[in-house]
């Protein structure tokens, strides 16, 4: 374990946490050869520890431009963490970057060395001289070992404010940052007041710009909670982070925001965080014993198949019919595209030796100069209640289809949670 030698005076503005900066080194990167998932790795866990990411910054194998970006994220942050750059070869070249950005030499690391023989002789290889190089790290940095590769890791302190460098394969970054990095970083900021929780609050059937004006006044940037949206396919997740010393404290801060919006969402409302929409339908056709029986056209299978992927289902049968000849074959008679026919098939489903409650979505799709338009219905039908949901929605086919299967799944939870209050 590494020592922290002070802690940082310096911080967040509107939270009080340190602000830190990523750097990516390696020409790879730039050049699209190779993803970067390390940022958005560390920017997880760093957040999660309770210090704010401000700025990502990826830099080739180019040693005066990497001391550039280090320097500048020296200037706007309270820390740097880079990664990459720390092998053998040629164009490695973070330790010297780090050591001239901090106006130091070179220092070769006897200790260092010691460890990186360890290594090539417990695998029984010769060890190639270049490694060597790896055994220099700025004067006065702290190393750190490395005992899952031959990269040694280091900080270097300049004005207080630390660089840690850490190696680019994914699996030794991650295992140096849980057991040395986090560690330090807790001592090093006393980040125990800042570390961030989250509650994800899970909206259907309803659109960006609605929850803004249901509960925009609650999203002030900077605020602990602080509230924020993210839409994704037919869903919006709001969510409520906190910056709270404990687990207890992070639950009474949220509680208060969480009821709020809730009772401004009314049943748009539909989980929490892991919760996914067919688990919650799932739920309550358990709830009511009730197996159902689905039926689509133009989403081919997609809303079952989400329900079908469940552990424990309560599907029992699922039919996709794509055109509308056999649409009619299976109804039996002829009716209009819309809200009848699909309320006919719903009804046809629920009569079925298997089911208790049907679900119908069908949708008819248009294409004009590659842009697709489809009209859309879903019905439900159970001992006691019918729902119809019609829709016209344009755009990409596949974004069309996505959707379609969350309005039939959101129409039956909201029929099945109509049925219980009745
Ligand atoms: P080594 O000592 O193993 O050479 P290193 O610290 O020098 O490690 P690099 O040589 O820059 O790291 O990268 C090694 C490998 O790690 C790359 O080939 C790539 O597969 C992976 N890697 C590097 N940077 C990233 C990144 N930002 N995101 C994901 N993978 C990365």
């Amino acid at each position: 374990m590494i020592n922290p030698k002070q802690k940082a005076a310096v911080g967040d503005a509107s939270s009080g946490s340190p602000t830190c900066e990523i750097i990516t080194i390696g020409t790879e990167l730039l050049i699209g050869q190779i993803m970067d998932t390390n940022t958005a790795y560390l920017a997880q866990e760093l957040g999660r520890e309770g210090i704010t990411v401000r700025f990502r910054t990826a830099v080739g194998d180019h040693l005066e431009e990497i001391i550039e970006v280090v320097r500048s994220a020296l200037k706007r942050c309270d820390m740097v963490i880079t990664t990459g750059g720390l092998g053998p070869t040629l164009d490695d070249l973070t330790r010297e970057a780090v050591a001239r950005a901090a106006g130091v030499e070179l220092e070769f690391r006897q200790d260092l060395m010691g460890e990186i023989e360890k290594i090539f002789r417990r695998y029984g290889y010769q060890m190639p001289q270049n490694n060597r190089k790896q055994a220099f790290v700025p004067a006065g940095s702290q190393a750190i070992s490395n005992p899952v590769g031959t990269a040694p890791v280091f900080i270097m302190e300049v004005n207080g404010k630390p660089i840690v460098c850490l190696p680019g394969v994914p699996r030794e970054l991650k295992f140096l940052l849980k057991t040395e990095i986090i560690p330090w970083l807790g001592q090093r900021f006393n980040l125990r007041d800042h570390r961030l929780s989250y509650r994800v609050i899970k909206t259907v059937g309803v659109g960006e710009s609605k929850v803004d004006q249901l509960i925009g006044d609650l999203i002030q940037p900077g605020k602990n909670p602080e509230v924020g949206l993210l839409a994704s396919q037919g869903e919006i997740k709001i969510r409520i982070a906190v910056r709270a010393g404990s687990d207890q404290k992070a639950k009474t801060l949220i509680d208060p925001i969480d009821k709020k919006i809730r009772s401004r969402l009314g049943n748009r409302f539909f989980g929490y965080d892991k919760d996914t929409l067919e688990g919650v339908v799932d739920c309550l056709l358990v709830k009511k014993h009730l197996l159902l029986s689905v039926f689509e056209t133009f989403t081919g299978g997609l809303a079952a198949e989400r329900l079908h992927r469940l552990a424990s289902s309560r599907i029992a049968e699922s039919i996709v019919i794509a055109d509308e000849a056999h649409m009619v074959q299976w109804l039996g008679c002829c009716m209009a595209k819309g809200n009848e026919t699909a309320l006919a098939i719903s009804r046809k489903l629920r009569k079925s030796e298997f089911s208790g409650v049907g679900l119908a979505i069908l949708g008819f799709p248009k294409e004009r100069k590659g842009s697709f338009s489809v009209k859309g219905f879903a019905a439900v039908a159970g001992e006691g209640f019918e729902k119809i949901f019609p829709w016209e929605m344009g755009g990409d086919l596949n974004v069309l289809r996505q959707r379609g299967a969350v309005i039939g799944l959101n129409t039956l939870r909201l029929s099945l949670l109509d049925s219980s209050n009745t």
